[in-house]
């Protein structure tokens, strides 16, 4: 004992990962008092929300992100870890208080916002719960098909990346739930309702992950970009704890030996794509919103846009569960998805850049079975697919990280 407190042993720790979990586990141990070395195979941190180089169509380079996020208020995990690194809300993020009017996009009759009321006051009345089998679409029964159209097939995109009929019920409402009724996130600058969207302002691998570089080399930890660990044996005499913070099929790779039934699990994943069309429209215009529903068809795929603010014009085009596209289809979701901007926005756009991400989230269904947190001696496996409340979001891994 000194000073009355208890001396932990300060440990050598080894996290393979420098996604969003991976930065969560780096900043626990080292708030444990660890000394703590962040493997990163790519030469950025940040993992599938990360920032990328883009060249603009007037040669201008700009640092744009791996694919269009949102954050709630609603990630209270998410938000404390960017407190605990002393990240000033204001200047990173763009609150918007979430309306119906974000998502819907034509005038309505009376008895479509009578069918919305009547459902969710149902779900309500369930404690927003329900059994495991239910997918999205079977727990939307009675909903009109504006409603449908227009709020559930749209939230159920952004938020499980999963199609309605195929989608967890269980997951939707547990998501629903919190950004409803959770409590406030109060912080410096005031506080955030659950149900807020908070757009990033700046980069994604500036947004968290160089801060989380800067506040472990600042005392005394490291980070080694463009590190791939090949094997747990490669550096299991250098570590006296292993956090496994990879991708689910990295994950299964590293841990097949030593955990075979865990590994053949995480083999069983499905996995949905997201396109991200980054266009440039004229340097005046302007969206009315920061970001806007589209209505979005076999023909039209995107489903939002939203501004940037790396450019004046720049605007960011979201297709979610892109699967039925993604395949070779690259150029084809661009073009689609430019035909529908200009239509729908009523500008010329030129293309920037299409980023398709073709395991951006895993498939969150009604059949899915997600491996749970292994803990073996010395080593711990986190990552937003490990099982929890979530779906594959930033929040999900920061929270497999923390708990
Ligand atoms: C286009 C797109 C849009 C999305 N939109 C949203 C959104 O709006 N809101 C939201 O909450 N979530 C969104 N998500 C999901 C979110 O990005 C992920 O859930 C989250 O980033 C996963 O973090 P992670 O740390 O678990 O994994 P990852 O981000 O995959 O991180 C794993 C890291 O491990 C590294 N790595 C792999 N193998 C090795 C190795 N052998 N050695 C060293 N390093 C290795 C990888 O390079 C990577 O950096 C989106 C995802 C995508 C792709």
């Amino acid at each position: 004992m000194a000073n009355g407190l208890a001396q932990i042993e300060r440990k050598r720790f080894a996290v393979i990962g420098g996604g969003w979990a991976g930065c969560a586990a780096a900043m626990r141990a080292l708030n444990a008092g660890h000394h703590v070395t962040l493997f990163e195979a790519a030469r950025t941190l940040g993992g599938r929300a990360r920032s990328v180089q883009v060249i603009l169509p007037s040669g201008e380079s700009v640092t744009l992100d791996n694919g269009q996020h949102i954050l709630l208020g609603a990630y209270h995990e998410t938000l404390r870890l960017m407190q605990s690194v002393g990240i000033d809300f204001g200047a990173v993020l763009e609150r918007v208080p979430m309306r119906l009017g974000v998502l819907q996009t034509t005038s309505w009759q009376w008895r479509n916002y009578a069918s919305l009321a009547r459902l969710v006051m149902g779900w309500s009345l369930r404690g927003f719960a329900c059994s495991e089998a239910l997918t999205v679409k079977a727990l939307s029964q009675g909903a009109s098909t504006r409603v449908m159209k227009d709020v559930i097939e749209p939230l159920c995109l952004s938020a499980l990346n999963t199609a309605v009929d195929v989608a967890s019920g269980r997951v939707f409402l547990r998501v629903l739930k919190d950004a409803f009724l959770s409590k406030r996130f109060v912080h410096a600058g005031g506080a955030y309702a659950s149900s807020d969207m908070l757009i990033p302002k700046v980069d994604l691998s500036t947004l968290l992950p160089s801060q989380v570089a800067q506040a472990l080399q600042s005392r005394g930890s490291c980070v080694r970009l463009g590190e791939r660990v090949v094997s747990l044996g490669s550096i299991q005499n250098d570590f006296d704890y292993i956090v496994v913070a990879t991708p689910p099929s990295e994950a299964a790779r590293l841990l097949r030996e030593i955990a075979p039934d865990w590994a053949a699990r995480v083999d069983e994943l499905e996995y949905r794509s997201i396109a991200t069309v980054y266009a440039q429209a004229p340097a005046d215009f302007f969206l009315p919103k920061p970001m806007l529903a589209l209505q979005s068809d076999a023909q039209n795929p995107a489903q939002f846009v939203f501004t940037r603010r790396e450019a004046k014009g720049l605007l960011a085009f979201v297709v979610s569960d892109a699967s039925n596209w993604a395949i070779g289809e690259g150029d084809e979701i661009e073009r689609r998805v430019l035909a529908q901007g200009e239509a729908k926005l009523g500008v010329a756009l030129q293309p920037v850049t299409t980023i398709v991400e073709k395991r951006a989230t895993f498939a969150c269904t009604t059949q899915i079975k997600r491996p749970a947190k292994l803990a073996l001696v010395g080593l711990s496996v986190v990552g937003d697919y490990i099982d929890g409340p979530y779906p594959s979001t930033i929040e999900g891994a920061v929270l497999s990280a923390v708990r």
